[in-house]
């Protein structure tokens, strides 16, 4: 099913060879390479509204089976191992970068371009992270503009650079779960702070309302409260970025009113009450969820209730590429999640994920072997890097701290995933048809 070990030895010796030549790049590929140089937005629009297909098309036809069912026929589902430049972001297409952290310090961050140009930031990391979190919005723009901050949770690997960013950047809404529900699980002073940030302004894009407001309020957590579930923040049409699940909520249900109450003390209390996304272009679907737990190390199963409520369009052939939620460890990933996002259909699909230094065992063994397990067909497992005591594996694909990038091309029907050392080498690029866009 997957490639031979040795493939991926080869072609990293090639790579790390000669790391900017393009010997052998299809149309597709093309409408990223400019970008490899290091070159800005400017150009890598131009070329890729010249090689791919216009926006315009790409959204037409997304929204049901694909493009090729809308020519009448859908092509049978490829993924190769491909040499390819690194991936930026490309007009007309959906980007994420998976940031490589430094330092040993807990943390994960990803920026999200949405095919409309909206620039986003999926976490930030903590209060050390604001420098490579900077550095890889460098890469790709110079205007420090950032329309969307979405942050999956309270706790400070996630949320601990946001003071040090919002003095640095020009950041639009800050999209967060809300002061609702907040136990001792969280963080108390990245609560503080991003409250103190956006509470009251009109940057704050809570997403569970409250009774009492204030930072700090004795109500502080108590309030009766209710998440707006399911909720598009970015996007429209059948490019977009759509909040799914929050603070337990799924589809306006509760898990703690139908389930039961989540844990307050233990830190994966807080992760359970993580955002849960999906990135939609076209065909392709991209989900993630932070920290969300899913029973595994005596966590609250709230994957297996979300899950239940995804709604047709992700139950039915599930994510193109999904993200590891809490840093690949065994609190995430359950079986009822990975079924439902990654279905062993024999449509290629990958799995990326977030690991720092500090994530100690990270990715944990039985998730690499859950999510190998016939899962990905010929696409990939990616992480930003393998933490000391992590498991490694011939099929795991190991940025060494640098980024995990994922670009789409075509409008959705296919998908670049790609590692890229912290130098800037490129480790692996593998290019595949989206679910939704192929048949097995
Ligand atoms: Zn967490
Ligand atoms: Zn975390």
């Amino acid at each position: 099913m997957l490639r031979p070990p040795l493939a991926a030895s080869l072609l990293l010796a090639l790579v790390g060879a000669c790391p900017s030549s393009e010997p052998e790049l299809d149309a597709g590929a093309l409408a990223h390479e400019g970008e490899g140089e290091g070159e800005g937005e400017g150009e890598g629009e131009g070329e890729g509204e010249g090689e791919g297909e216009s926006e315009g098309e790409g959204e037409g036809e997304g929204e049901g089976e694909g493009e090729g069912e809308g020519e009448g026929e859908v092509a049978p589902c490829s993924a190769e191992h491909v040499e390819h430049a690194r991936l930026a972001p490309v007009a007309g297409e959906v980007f994420w970068q998976q940031i490589g952290l430094g330092g040993f310090a807990l943390g994960e961050a990803a920026l999200l371009v949405l095919p409309d140009g909206t620039r986003a930031l999926v976490d930030v990391g903590n209060d050390s992270h604001d420098d490579d979190v900077l550095d890889a919005l460098a890469e790709h723009q110079s205007d420090g503009r950032i329309d969307l901050l979405v942050l999956t949770h309270h706790h400070a690997d996630h949320e601990g650079a946001l003071t040090q960013l919002l003095g640095q950047l020009d950041v639009g809404r800050v999209v967060h779960r809300g002061f609702v529900d907040v136990t001792p699980a969280a963080n108390d002073t990245v609560v503080a702070e991003l409250c103190a940030a956006v509470e009251g302004t009109a940057r704050d894009g809570a997403l569970c309302a409250r009774a009492a407001t204030g930072c700090g309020s004795a109500a502080f957590g108590d309030a009766p409260l209710a998440c707006a579930t399911p909720t598009v923040i970015a996007g429209a049409g059948t490019s977009t970025l759509e909040v799914l699940a929050v603070d337990g909520w799924v589809a306006g249900r509760s898990y703690q009113a139908e389930v039961g109450g989540l844990l307050a003390d233990d830190s994966n209390g807080e992760n359970a009450r993580s955002v849960v996304a999906v990135v939609r272009h076209g065909p392709f679907r991209l989900l993630f969820a932070g920290d969300l737990t899913g029973g595994g190390s005596d966590t609250d199963p709230v994957e297996a209730f979300v899950a239940q409520h995804l709604g047709d369009d992700l139950l039915e052939l599930g994510a193109d590429v999904l993200h590891l939620s809490h840093h690949a460890r065994d609190t995430s990933s359950s079986t009822a999640w990975l079924d439902a996002l990654l279905p062993a259909d024999g449509r290629p699909r990958s799995a990326i994920a977030g690991i720092s230094t500090a994530h100690l065992n990270s990715p944990h063994a039985s998730v690499v072997e859950a999510v190998l397990d016939g899962r990905l067909a010929e696409g990939a497992l990616f992480v930003t890097t393998v933490a000391p005591g992590g498991t490694s594996s011939d099929e795991l694909i190991d940025a060494e701290g640098g980024s995990v990038r994922v670009a789409t091309a075509e409008g959705g029907a296919a998908v670049y995933v790609q590692a890229v050392r912290p130098d800037g080498s490129v480790v692996h690029t593998v290019r595949a048809s989206a679910a939704r866009a192929c048949r097995p």
